[in-house]
Formats: C-alpha cells, sequence, structure tokens
C-alpha cells in the first residue's frame, strides 16, 4: 500500500516570520516540521510505502503515486485541507482527513474527504490501516478515550526534511489542567495532562540527534500541566545534555504559573531551555477572570515575567483583545504592559470564539457570534465575534494602532531594553559557531538594520548590551522577530487612506490597460473573497510583455498597498509561467504574500492557492 501524508500551505501570519525564515535564517523554508503527519507515518503498518509531503517547504504532486492520500491542518489550514482533498478525490485517489480541525469538526468534511480520522491518532489510525488493507474503510474513525502516551510510536523523523525548517518538534505531554474558556486544546485533549516516559523522550531526542538536529520545541498543550512529571523529565534532560556535549536547545509552551517555582525554573534552565511561550493574554484580572483564566490572577504578571528572564528564560507570549469588557481604551493599557515587560514575540490577537468552545456556546447563544466569518487565524483583521462595548470597525482600528505602535524601531528598541535590564544568564549550552553566528548578524544588520535607515541603526545600536556582551545574542534574536513581525504588519495592515477605494484603485488600473489595447491580454473582476475581503482578480490571457508586465505590476502594488484586497492572478495555461512578463508580475507581487493567490489552468484553477513566490518554479502546484 502506497500512503501519501500532506501537510498542507499554512497561510501567512505573525507565526510564519516570514521576513527572518527568508532574510536571515540561510536555507530555510519554514519554522516546524508537521510532527503529527510523521507520528502517523510511524502508526502506519510497516509495509507500507509512506512519504510526506510538506507545502510549505516543497511543491505538491499533481498525480501521485499513492493508493490512499491523508492530509492533516489545524484550522488555519482547513481551507487548503479542503481543497487539496477535494482535488485528489476527484482524482480517483482514496482520501482521508486528519489534524486537529477536523477532530474538531469532523461533520465539515463529510462529501469532502472518504474517511476521517478524528482525534489522537494512536488507536484510530491503525484501526483505520487495517479496514483500508481488508477493502472496507469506515467513513469515520474517532477516538473518544484517552490515548495512554506509553503508546505513542517515535515519530518517523527520517520522513521529514528537517533541514528545511529552522526547529525540529517533539512532544511530551497532551492536556492542560486549567479550563479557559475560549481555548479548544482541553476540548480536543482533555483537563487530565497526559506526559510520554523518559525513555520515550530520550528515543525521540536520539533519533533527531542522529539526524543532526541541535534545536527542538516541545510542542506540548502545557509541559507543565504536571508539575512533577515536568520536574522529573527535566532532570532527566540535564542529564542527557551532559551526556551528550550540552549541544540541543530547547523551547516550550507552558503556564505562568512556571514562575512560582523556583525549582522548576532552575531545572527548565539546567535541561537547556531557552524559551517558553506563556498565554498572558491581558494584564487586566477582572477580564482574566471572566475567561476562567485564574492561574494568571494570582500574582503580579509582570514581575512573574521577569522572574523568568532572570533565571535565563525568556518569554513569548500570547495576548487577546476583544474580551467582553474591553473598551477603546484596553489597546493602550495592553501597548503599555507589552512595552514594560520587554516581550518581543507579543502575538496579539482578537478574541476569536472556535467551535466547541463554552466560548462559541455563549456568544452564540448571545446572538453575537458571526456565523460565516472564518475563525482559523486570530491575527487577521476580522473575527466571529460581535464586541460588547466598542464596534467591530473600533476594534479592528484600535488592534491595527497597538501593532504598529508596538513595531516601531523606537518600540522594538525600548522592549529589548526592558527585557535585558532583567535578564539573568542563558542555559549553559553549545552554541552555533563564530561563522553561523556572525553570518546571523551580518544578515540582520544588511537586511534589516540599514534597511531603515540612520533612524533604526540608532535606536538598534542603543537598544544593544555593551556592558553585558553575554546578552547580545538575545538583543539579536530579538531584532530579527520584531523585525520579522514588523515586516508582516507593513505588508497585511494595509489602510485604506482617505477616499481611496478598491473601486477607484480598480478603475485607475481599467484606465492604465487602456493604453496599447492591454485590455485584450488582461481581463479585470471585482468580486469578494471567503471572508468578506473584496478581490480583484487579474486575468491573463494574451502575451504579457515587458512593458505591460511593468505597469500592470506598478498598479497592482498600488492596489495592494493601499486597500486590504485580495489579489487572484489567473494564467491561462502552464507555459506562460515561462515568459519574463508573467515571472516579472509574480515578483513584483512577492513581498505580498498570501494576499496574492496564482491560479493557473482550467483544471487546477480552483486548487491553485500560493504564494506568487512559489510560482516562480512551476512544479505541480
Ligand atoms: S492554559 Fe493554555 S492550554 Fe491551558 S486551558 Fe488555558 S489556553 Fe488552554
Amino acid at each position: 500500500m502506497r500512503l501519501l501524508l500532506i501537510n498542507p500551505k499554512v497561510p501567512e501570519s505573525f507565526w510564519s516570520f516570514r521576513w527572518a525564515v527568508r532574510e536571515v535564517l540561510h536555507g530555510r523554508s519554514a519554522l516546524n516540521p508537521p510532527l503529527g503527519l510523521a507520528t502517523v507515518a510511524a502508526l502506519s503498518p510497516r509495509d507500507w510505502d509512506v512519504t510526506i509531503v510538506d507545502e510549505n517547504v516543497e511543491p505538491l504532486p499533481l498525480a501521485p503515486a499513492a493508493d490512499v492520500i491523508g492530509i492533516c491542518g489545524m484550522g488555519v489550514q482547513a481551507e487548503r485541507q479542503k481543497q487539496l482533498l477535494r482535488y485528489y478525490r476527484k482524482g480517483g485517489y482514496f482520501t482521508v482527513a486528519g489534524g486537529s480541525y477536523a477532530s474538531l469538526c469532523p461533520e465539515e468534511y463529510r462529501g469532502i474527504a472518504d474517511a476521517v480520522v478524528a482525534g489522537e491518532a494512536e488507536y484510530a489510525w491503525p484501526r483505520f490501516c487495517a479496514d483500508v488493507a481488508r477493502g472496507a474503510p469506515e467513513s469515520l474513525y474517532r477516538e473518544t478515550g484517552d490515548v495512554d502516551l506509553a503508546d505513542s510510536p517515535v515519530p518517523r523523523f527520517d520522513l521529514l526534511r528537517l533541514d528545511r525548517y529552522a526547529t525540529a518538534t517533539v512532544q511530551l505531554s497532551r492536556g492542560c489542567p486549567y479550563r479557559c474558556d475560549f481555548c479548544d486544546i482541553i476540548v480536543m485533549f482533555g483537563r487530565r495532562p497526559r506526559y510520554k516516559s523518559v525513555a520515550q523522550v530520550e528515543r525521540e531526542l536520539d533519533a533527531l540527534r542522529e539526524l543532526g538536529v541541535r534545536k527542538v520545541f516541545f510542542v506540548d498543550d502545557n509541559f507543565i500541566g504536571n508539575k512533577a512529571k515536568a520536574k522529573e523529565v527535566l532532570r532527566f534532560l540535564a542529564a542527557y545534555q551532559d551526556r551528550h556535549g550540552r549541544r540541543m536547545r530547547f523551547g516550550t509552551e507552558a503556564s505562568l504559573n512556571l514562575a512560582d517555582d523556583d525549582e522548576l525554573m532552575a531545572l527548565f534552565r539546567q535541561a537547556g531551555f531557552e524559551w517558553a511561550f506563556v498565554g498572558l493574554e491581558t494584564p487586566d484580572t477582572q477580564v482574566l477572570r471572566d475567561a476562567n483564566k485564574t492561574q494568571n490572577c494570582k500574582g503580579d504578571m509582570l514581575a512573574a515575567v521577569r522572574r523568568l528572564y532572570a533565571n535565563g528564560i525568556d518569554i513569548l507570549a500570547g495576548f487577546i483583545v476583544g474580551f467582553d469588557r474591553d473598551t477603546t481604551a484596553s489597546f493602550d493599557v495592553q501597548r503599555r504592559f507589552i512595552a514594560d515587560s520587554g516581550i518581543v514575540v507579543a502575538m496579539v490577537g482578537l478574541l476569536t470564539a472556535l467551535p466547541k468552545t463554552p466560548l462559541f456556546e455563549r456568544v452564540r447563544a448571545e446572538g453575537r457570534l458571526v456565523e460565516d466569518q472564518p475563525h482559523g487565524d486570530n491575527t487577521k483583521l476580522r473575527t466571529n465575534i460581535v464586541p460588547r462595548l466598542m464596534t467591530t470597525h473600533e476594534l479592528i482600528e484600535g488592534y491595527k494602532r497597538l501593532y504598529t505602535g508596538l513595531l516601531t524601531d523606537r518600540a522594538i528598541a525600548e522592549r529589548v531594553r526592558n527585557k535585558l535590564r532583567h535578564f539573568g544568564e542563558h542555559a549553559q549550552l553549545q552554541r552555533e559557531s563564530l561563522r553561523e553566528g556572525l553570518g546571523l548578524v551580518w544578515r540582520l544588520l544588511q537586511r534589516g538594520v540599514a534597511r531603515g535607515g540612520f533612524t533604526r541603526a540608532w535606536h538598534f545600536a542603543r537598544s544593544l548590551p555593551w556592558t553585558r556582551p553575554r546578552l547580545l545574542r538575545q538583543a539579536v534574536n530579538d531584532w530579527v522577530a520584531g523585525l520579522a513581525m514588523r515586516d508582516y504588519v507593513d505588508r497585511h495592515f494595509a489602510a485604506a487612506p482617505t477616499g481611496v477605494t478598491v473601486a477607484a484603485q480598480v478603475a485607475r488600473l481599467r484606465l492604465a490597460l487602456l493604453r496599447g489595447r492591454a485590455g485584450t491580454r488582461v481581463r479585470l473582476a471585482l468580486g469578494r473573497a471567503a471572508g468578506g475581503d473584496d478581490r480583484v482578480s487579474v486575468r491573463i490571457v494574451g502575451p504579457l510583455d515587458g512593458a505591460l508586465a511593468r505597469r500592470l505590476a506598478h498598479q497592482l502594488q498600488r492596489l495592494l498597498a493601499r486597500t486590504p484586497t485580495q489579489l487572484v492572478v489567473a494564467i491561462e495555461a502552464w507555459w506562460q509561467l515561462e515568459s519574463r512578463g508573467v515571472q516579472r508580475l509574480l515578483r513584483s507581487l512577492e513581498r505580498h504574500g498570501d494576499r496574492v493567490t496564482v491560479a493557473v489552468g482550467e483544471g487546477v484553477r480552483d486548487l491553485l492557492r500560493m504564494e506568487a513566490h512559489d510560482a516562480r518554479a512551476p512544479s505541480p502546484v
């Protein structure tokens, strides 16, 4: 049996750190590999021929040699996952959907996939494989009980192209004891944290070490959901690092009560953890109580962050705006807290109701749920909740202002300084070579700092820890992250200046196309994208010479810079991708990321949804 497992393209978001991946982290294409697929591959029968393709780092095969195609996806990938399922199913393949979104909403895949494996895979996937092998698969395999993680195999890391990712991933535990009302993790994995044994962790790290991996992200829901277990594993990891030259660098996700336990923080450092992602959400304790996030109300949040810094643990944090008590004044409260805390990777999102969560049920009962609004990515300029104490427009504008304010050169520098002031010693680890380190700094200076002119260079220089050079690495990392987030905001938070509408920009475009009868080679249409944004379609129906490509590129750049439009470039035939005019056009649109969709040819027009950048290589998709 030939099994092809696919990880669909993840739409660009803050989490993509696209600028950092492309400009600074030499040779990488994405941050993290699809660990779930590597686990599913390990759960498949030994005599099956399994291949993993990640659309985020390589092209998809249009007509693969496969008997079964499994496609996973988180909420942000659901749209693309469904497109791919439809495409391959139409091509005669047996398709199966899985991943976190299909687990949460398997009913949405009826008629799209031949089968759905919902929930944790350890018991359900082998059942599915056995049924496929005997020719009688069912349409739904649902895991309803608790999976014992002792039954989770070492993922098939060997099937992943690990050299394409910034960090490898492993999972130690599933589940979280808390009950935040917006969280879908506890809906999927429950509130009783379950852990793998240290022997399993050792086997997984050994496998990664053999593949040359040095950076590992423990993708747990909450690494310290059971503190006793976490401490046991951390002690093991510290000893493991000593045995193997302290070469591995770790990061994870944890709840804020990590900062309440000195022993735990010391163990994190000894084990080689450099950072932890923490859901802080908001400094407003009343809002936190309303959302059932009471674990963040137990002390001074700012002091907790600084205790973590003092222990050499960097903090990446999640924040949310749009809670029921939030008003237009809340954005400033958030901005002040984030600035004081020095958190550079501050992932602010709009409160969004995820299906099956208590929040979803509540806002639906209150009639405040916007049913057809996409909810996969809470950092897009929309939400599926009607806010209580402000309008949706005020919420979105406040959100944009908050981010724009956080990402000026001055604000990044202020946060770097506010962090380093409290930062202790990093974990003792063997670092990258001097050559690697200098290469990274050079690329940051050349492609990031220098491009911002004198002002950025000044703020960069004054944020560096000149008297504590050991913290230079931290400052450099923060600037890389800060500039990557700034680049995302610049490209995605385009706001139409007063009086500039999409219709006006399209009229200007039409006018420009009148010259030289270009209208016979390029057709325009204005419509609506799934999320409600305007969508402009540009259809190339004739030859695109250099002059026309330049004119078109100029006008489309204006359109994208001045309005939040989605753009579809439809190209009639594959061979046109080779034309210099089309290549010039696509290159010029590259920086707008997934606001630009390229569709090629009749048969695959609906399928193709990719960044213009990828279209330059007309390999399958
Ligand atoms: S602490 Fe995090 S993982 Fe746990 S319930 Fe809250 S949001 Fe979910």
